[in-house]
């Protein structure tokens, strides 16, 4: 790729007419791409929740049409206006609006801006990278956050909710491999086997978590990683202990918060949001450091499918229905 005009590159575009809003496969000019001084050559991007609302057409993510998702991308520097990388450096970009506010990773190019990129940690592949992707990354923030708050193995298990799929998976391995006594909550029993080997000493149904019958129930867990938001949040703040920290990442089962005050001003709980989107450039560069070092390589491909671009719209459908397991790499360049 040398970056001339009349060049074309690959995308999953998706296009809003009178027809509505669908996923198509076009050949794009270079012309085509938005504003920004990093031109990249995009190796692989990966398959977030957030992704499957895109490119399922729903409402929320994407700010205009027509638009590139993939709100993730690994690649090489094709070319840098403003000098802050090399042709050839190989780069990671999460977030920032990309696959939402700008044309994102399920394309052959992307235009971005230099000051949004991650350098891949050597010794890591780029497939490492996506097999992390935002849903790694955000797990990755969770368990830092905890730490900041003073969650350690000692304070008693951790909660890991929506246990099965990806920011669940690399946040039990992650706690696992720092010590943590995990206890792996989800909806799909069939998937118990599959927790214990990412290092869950416990595995519970979604329906065994303590129903949220009281604004405090019986003390249990040290610290929480949900990704299930409502009902499953706010019963997890009630059974926290006392001091203990619960970080919200997201709303796979519902963006209502159904709680009282209590566990914040009777035990101390403390509740710590989490956004990769606009995470700042130190912390974000930290956690690649740390999950380069810290997330075991048999874990992360155990938890890791690999799909051609094309498989996207279905396993759109797939993410959005709960049935995908752990990460999903798409193959890009
Ligand atoms: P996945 O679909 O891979 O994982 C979500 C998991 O939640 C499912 O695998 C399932 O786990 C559980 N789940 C799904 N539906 C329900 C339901 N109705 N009730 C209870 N549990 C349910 O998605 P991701 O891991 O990519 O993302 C998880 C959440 O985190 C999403 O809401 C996403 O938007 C958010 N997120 C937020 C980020 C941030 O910056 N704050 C960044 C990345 C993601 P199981 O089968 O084990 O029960």
């Amino acid at each position: 790729m040398t970056g001339e005009t009349n060049e074309f590159f690959r995308a999953l575009r998706m296009v809003k007419d009178e027809a509505g809003i669908r996923a198509e496969f076009q050949d794009l000019p270079l012309s085509a791409l938005p504003e920004g001084d990093t031109l990249v050559q995009v190796q692989y991007s990966s398959l977030n929740y957030k992704d499957g609302l895109a490119v399922s057409g729903k409402p929320g993510v994407l700010r205009g049409y027509p638009m590139t998702p993939g709100i993730d991308l690994v690649g090489k520097v094709i070319s840098c206006e403003s000098g802050q990388w090399q042709p050839g450096d190989a780069v990671i970009l999460t977030g920032w609006g990309i696959g939402e506010r700008t044309d994102g990773g399920y394309a052959g190019l992307a235009r971005v801006r230099s000051e949004w990129l991650v350098p891949l940690p050597p010794p890591s592949t780029p497939q490492w990278a996506m097999s992390v992707g935002t849903a790694g990354f955000t797990a990755m923030l969770a368990v830092l956050a905890l730490e900041d708050h003073c969650v350690t193995p000692d304070r008693g298990e951790v909660l890991v909710t929506g246990a099965a799929g990806g920011v669940g998976s690399v946040a039990v391995a992650l706690l696992a491999a720092a010590g943590f006594t995990v206890t792996a909550s989800t909806g799909r029993p069939a998937e118990a086997d599959y927790l214990r080997s990412l290092g869950a000493a416990n595995v519970i149904g979604r329906e065994d978590l303590p129903a949220l019958k009281r604004p405090l129930e019986k003390e249990r867990w040290g610290g929480v990683i949900d990704s299930v938001g409502g009902a499953t949040l706010a019963g997890a703040i009630a059974s926290t202990r006392t001091h203990g920290a619960v970080a919200a990442c997201g709303l796979a089962g519902g963006s209502d918060l159904p709680t009282s005050v209590f566990p914040f001003i009777l035990r101390g709980v403390m509740l710590i949001g989490i956004d990769s989107v606009t995470c700042p450039m130190h912390r974000r560069q930290a956690a690649w450091e740390r999950l380069a070092r810290d997330l075991p390589a048999e874990q992360l491909q155990a938890m890791t499918q690999i799909h051609p671009l094309e498989d996207v719209p279905a396993l759109a459908q797939q993410i959005l229905a709960g049935q995908v397991r752990g990460r999903v790499v798409i193959e890009v360049g």
